[in-house]
């Protein structure tokens, strides 16, 4: 993909979900960080994305509005990325496909808080869902990281790795995902607004490779049009093959971080090196090359 990628970081999060730092101290340590092109992906909210703008412009950077919705697929959860090249307030308009994606997955979200607070009072966390609440700090939506939080303090657990272990991760109690709308429901309302969906962290499902092969080509038949390269640090032999997938499909390559808290190797712009491959890089997508080329000069 070039040496360009240096200074480009198109998934990360904020405290507008389940990251540690604010909007515009993101921001900040991005452009610290040597990061040029950003896009603010917090869980199911556009939330965060207008404060960390202010902060982009301050520091001449350029901020893609973004968001990683939740869906779900044969029965696994999987997580899109929305870029929208229209921005936030396009994309929050009541008429827009995307707001309609937003106010679902609110409410969906909210429905599953209950449900899992349900299931971990079963296995002796009273009152979860109000100890989720409160680690989640007026948030618009609780995630299941507050209740590995919420189960770290009441001693029921040792750290958050091992509630998810136990409690949260997949296949575990506390794992609903039937109330996440379809995968293919979800792309249609971000490409219905102008907007490229992106499938997240591929190699991240514990899917077969034939497995992850059908995912794509469903999200690719919904008008899915690129799919994360390089998420986070991952094995380079992994990264050729998933590149290959990407390839026989069209798919554009994107990349980033996942960066949530300044804790462990994560950082804003560090990630593994994109596997060289003919795969064309999100950047000359066409709907953001023109956001990409607004900021390649000074
Ligand atoms: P939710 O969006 O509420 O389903 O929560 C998913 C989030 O939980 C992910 O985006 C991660 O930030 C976090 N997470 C998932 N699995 C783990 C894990 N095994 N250990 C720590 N955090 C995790
Ligand atoms: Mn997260
Ligand atoms: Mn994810
Ligand atoms: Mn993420």
């Amino acid at each position: 993909m070039g040496p360009e990628v240096a200074g480009i970081d198109l998934h990360m999060h904020s405290t507008a979900s389940d990251g540690a730092l604010a909007p515009a101290e993101l921001v900040a340590k991005c452009h610290a960080n040597g990061v040029r092109w950003m896009a603010l992906t917090d869980h199911d909210t556009l939330a965060g994305v207008a404060e960390a703008r202010l902060a982009a412009e301050q520091h001449g950077m350029a901020l893609l509005a973004g968001a990683e919705l939740s869906t779900q697929w044969s029965g696994v959860g999987i997580h899109v990325v929305a870029l929208l090249p229209n921005g936030e307030q396009q994309a929050l308009a009541p008429s827009s496909s995307m707001a309609l994606a937003l106010d679902t997955l609110e409410r969906a979200r909210e429905e599953r808080a209950e449900r899992i607070a349900l299931k971990l009072e079963k296995k002796g966390l009273a009152n979860a869902y109000q100890r989720a609440r409160e680690k989640a700090q007026g948030r618009a939506a609780v995630g299941r990281p507050h209740f590995a939080e919420a189960l770290v303090d009441a001693g029921i657990v040792g750290d958050r790795a091992e509630a998810f272990k136990r409690y949260l991760g997949a296949g575990k109690t506390g794992d609903i995902k039937a109330l996440w709308p379809a995968l293919e429901q979800v792309v249609e309302w971000i490409t219905g607004s102008g907007g490229v969906a992106v499938l997240a962290h591929p190699l991240r499902y514990g899917l077969t490779r034939r497995k992850r092969g059908l995912l794509m080509d469903a999200f690719v038949a919904a008008g899915g049009e690129a799919a994360e390269l390089v998420s986070g640090f991952q094995n380079s032999d992994r990264g050729r093959d998933l590149a290959r997938q990407l390839g026989e499909r069209s798919l554009y390559a994107s990349l980033g971080s996942d960066f949530h808290m300044t804790r462990g190797p994560f950082a804003p712009g560090r990630f593994s090196e994109p596997p060289s491959t003919q795969v064309p890089p999100i950047w000359q997508h066409p709907r953001l090359c023109d956001w990409f080329r607004r900021y390649s000069e000074g």
